[in-house]
């Protein structure tokens, strides 16, 4: 199904297209990274859980499309290698993270994807609670993994395999046909 798009004040909007429990990967990622992300954009409340997991589905850029509001994309890096972890600027929305514009992938944050007939519902349980050496306190989360599992880890290289065999990774929000991102990157550190 096609599930709509929104940061929190609603000046972006969009769509995610084809979106499925079995074409995607829900994952809860507790890594330190994605809690100081979310701090950064003073959203820890309503980002992360009660441990520091942000609940992301990871599916191909091509399936993001932005109707409205895409001048208030930014992006942020929290170090020259990291992530590329977009953001909207009108209400420090947190969008999702990519790798590089020649990769598919992005993870999605669920604050972005307002679901309104229940997440599980729609995108299928939380595959594996990940990183969870870096959760808050001690967390009770059921198939948790300290690091990254081998299983949802092959996964998800097999379907970025797919997606680049297909091309999933144009057109894209978020980086030009060249590659670049579309907006230049905030770097936090220089490393
Ligand atoms: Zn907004
Ligand atoms: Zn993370």
């Amino acid at each position: 199904m096609d599930l709509k798009l929104s940061c929190t004040c609603g000046a972006v909007q969009g769509v995610a297209l084809n979106i499925t429990p079995d074409t995607g990967n829900r994952v809860v990622c507790c890594c330190d990274d994605c809690q100081k992300f979310a701090a950064h954009l003073d959203r820890e409340a309503d980002v992360l859980d009660e441990f520091g997991g942000t609940d992301i589905y990871q599916t191909s850029q091509s399936q993001i499309k932005i109707h409205r509001g895409a001048e208030n994309i930014r992006c942020l890096r929290l170090t020259s290698k990291g992530l590329y972890r977009w953001y909207t600027n009108c209400c420090k929305t947190p969008i999702g993270n990519t790798m590089n514009g020649g990769l598919p992938f992005i993870g999605v944050i669920h604050n972005f994807m307002p679901i309104d007939d229940g997440r599980s519902n729609v995108l299928g349980a939380v595959r594996a609670y990940v990183q969870t050496k870096h959760a808050r306190g001690n967390p009770d989360y059921p198939n948790s993994s300290e690091k990254f599992p081998v299983g949802i880890t092959l996964r998800i290289m097999r379907k970025m395999l797919v997606w680049k065999l297909r091309g999933m990774n144009k057109p894209s929000v978020f980086f030009a046909d060249d590659g670049k991102a579309v907006v230049k990157p905030t770097v936090l550190e220089k490393s």
